[in-house]
């Protein structure tokens, strides 16, 4: 696993598979076994008829801990939209596979410091909150700030609610020479530390429709993030629970502006952590009228991304995709 991040600077999209560990259901009551084998950083075998190979930029094999995926895939995303670039992670894949695992991960309480389960957005602000204060003062004389605002929303149907003010609903995706694209009316909320972060994520208020379908509705009926044998069995067996159909995409803009040789310079990267609705193949379920109309919806979102569903069974997912872009500019 390439943990160089001149590694990632070379590669501007990156595709990494994570293998979820099987669940003690799985195991011991359904007496399943595991159906992969990693056979190189790059490449994993499936233990089928007959065996097929499937080459990724990365594998990360079960035994990976949050900590050492954020290093490998979370790390190298701070610098860049810390040097103006846009980046973005998608986490992709069927329900039950491990996508809010890895995006979110076992909150907890807010007690300053992370706990080990913890998933890789709040392991990418504490680091970029870190890296803010060390070039801040590596930089005083040129009075260099950084400014960070964040967003959160989610896509259900193709509607677009804000999760941080649910009233919110249907908000319209505009279009802006300055801003590129952006969603009309959301709220941004200015974030300078790790906890303000946990803040938004813990505080994402309960809304009838569509995002008490979210999996943070769930954070705030337990207080915290998902986890345990309780929320394993129903990610496990409801493929087709509500959560998993909509989109969330918690967005970050990094803004920062200096002064040298007598002008003011400004930098913008804007960060996207996307944790997308189940791969699974929606109309399995029976779908029929709107439950047919959002799966539709979903399968669209899907394939804009170049992500269509995958064939049922298939082993292979989620994946996490990684991307960037960016600009900069002089003063005004
Ligand atoms: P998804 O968001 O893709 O539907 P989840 O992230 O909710 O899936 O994961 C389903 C269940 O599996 C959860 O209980 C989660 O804690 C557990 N899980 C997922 N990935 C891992 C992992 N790498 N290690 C341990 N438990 C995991
Ligand atoms: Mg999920």
């Amino acid at each position: 696993l390439a943990e160089d991040p001149s590694f990632w600077k070379d590669h501007n999209v990156q595709v990494l598979i994570r293998v979820r560990p099987l669940n003690n259901t799985e195991k011991v009551s359904q007496g399943y076994s595991r159906c992969l084998r990693q056979e190189s950083a790059q490449t994993l075998v499936w233990l089928g008829h007959p065996e097929t190979r499937f080459t990724f930029d990365h594998v990360a094999c079960e035994t990976i801990s949050q900590e050492k995926l954020f290093r490998v895939a979370g790390f190298p995303m701070v610098d860049n939209c810390m040097s103006g670039y846009n980046s973005c992670m998608f986490a992709y894949g069927q329900t039950g596979s491990g996508k809010t695992y890895t995006m979110m991960g076992d909150i907890g309480e807010m007690s300053g410091k992370l706990g080990e389960q913890c998933g890789i957005t709040p392991r990418i602000f504490e680091y970029l909150f870190t890296r803010i204060r060390e070039e801040e003062d590596k930089r005083k004389n040129e009075k260099l700030k950084y400014s960070c605002k964040c967003s959160f929303l989610e896509i259900y149907n193709e509607q677009i609610t804000d999760l941080l003010e649910p009233s919110s609903t249907n908000l319209l995706l505009r279009e802006d020479l300055k801003k590129g694209v952006y969603v009309e009316n959301l709220t941004e909320v200015s974030v300078s530390s790790v906890d303000d972060i946990l803040r938004i994520l813990l505080q994402v208020k309960p809304n009838a429709k569509p995002s008490s379908l979210s999996y943070v509705a769930q954070i705030l009926q337990k207080g915290r993030c998902t986890r345990g044998a309780a929320n394993r069995k129903m990610a496990a067996t409801h493929m087709n629970t509500e959560s998993s159909r909509s989109h969330s995409v918690f967005t970050c803009n990094i803004e920062s502006c200096w002064e040298k040789d007598l002008m003011k310079h400004f930098r913008f990267g804007r960060l996207n952590l996307v944790d997308l609705a189940g791969s699974e193949r929606q109309k399995s379920s029976g779908a029929e009228g709107d439950r047919l109309k959002e799966a539709a919806n979903i399968n669209k979102s899907l394939s804009t991304l170049g992500l269509g569903e995958l064939p049922k069974g298939d082993p292979l997912s989620p994946m996490l995709l990684y991307g960037c872009g960016g600009f900069e500019c002089d003063d005004g």
